[in-house]
């Protein structure tokens, strides 16, 4: 790559990080809470670590990779130190051996059979490794994520396999210009939040509720996102 490149699209990068910071701010005060409540998400998916290397020394310290083979490919390039990663992507169970350990969060778990495949591969481990239920809120607009009417079931069943830690909800709602329906999809996922949540499920901590992306994590905040996942605002748009 021309080095004039580089820099001139670093620069695009601290300033969009500038702004997503700002309108976290906001977003977050007008929910009343803090900007240190929400944690934002680098989403470095095809990504270059060059890239990928200026968001975290923006200060990015968390970014989420939707394939295991690229993430795999390119740590190796990336400045690690201090920075978490999570896996935001679908699972497959033939891959579940060579994420495990190899990531600090699974965000993706859509299914109790993908949960006890990463509880197997983490006790062999002797790791636990912390994930989110992935949850469709959108119905069948929606294309990924578990039913959500099957919510406390399944997250009954997956808090008994040993190697594995629930730590919130993740969800991807059908993208809409519409923002009452965007409103509706993300109030709806926060109250079954608050409803596991109250639940108290031993080994289930519903801590985290990641949801909002470029297009709508201003809204995600207002109804109660506390991790926002952000590519294409940060990075620019994706060329695959
Ligand atoms: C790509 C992706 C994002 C980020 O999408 P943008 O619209 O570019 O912000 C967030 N979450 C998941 C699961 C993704 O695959």
């Amino acid at each position: 790559m021309e080095k004039l490149f580089i820099s001139e699209r670093c620069k695009d990068i601290t300033e969009n990080i500038r702004l997503i910071r700002e309108n976290v701010a906001k977003s977050a005060l007008e929910s009343g809470r803090r900007e240190s409540d929400v944690k934002i998400m680098a989403v470095t998916k095809t990504v270059e670590p060059v890239f990928i290397n200026h968001a975290i020394s923006c200060g990015m310290d968390l970014i989420g990779e939707n394939k295991v083979q690229e993430f795999l490919g390119k740590k190796d390039f990336l400045k690690l130190d201090g920075c978490q990663k999570h896996l935001i992507g679908h699972l497959q169970s033939n891959k579940v051996r060579q994420i495990v350990g190899m990531v600090d969060m699974i965000q993706s778990v859509d299914s109790v059979k993908i949960a006890r495949e990463i509880a197997k591969r983490s006790v062999e481990k002797e790791i636990v490794t912390d994930v989110l239920i992935e949850f469709n809120i959108g119905g069948e607009a929606s294309k990924t994520g578990a039913d959500a009417s099957q919510a406390y079931e399944m997250i009954d069943e997956i808090s008994k396999f040993d190697g594995i830690r629930i730590c919130g909800l993740m969800t991807i709602p059908p993208f809409s210009d519409d923002e009452r329906e965007n409103r509706k999809n993300f109030s709806n996922m926060y109250r079954l939040f608050v409803d596991i949540k109250a639940k108290k499920i031993d080994n289930v901590s519903m801590d985290i509720l990641s949801m909002g992306m470029s297009n709508d994590y201003c809204t995600a905040i207002k109804e109660g996102a506390n991790l926002i996942r952000v590519g294409s605002a940060m990075f620019g748009a994706r060329t695959y």
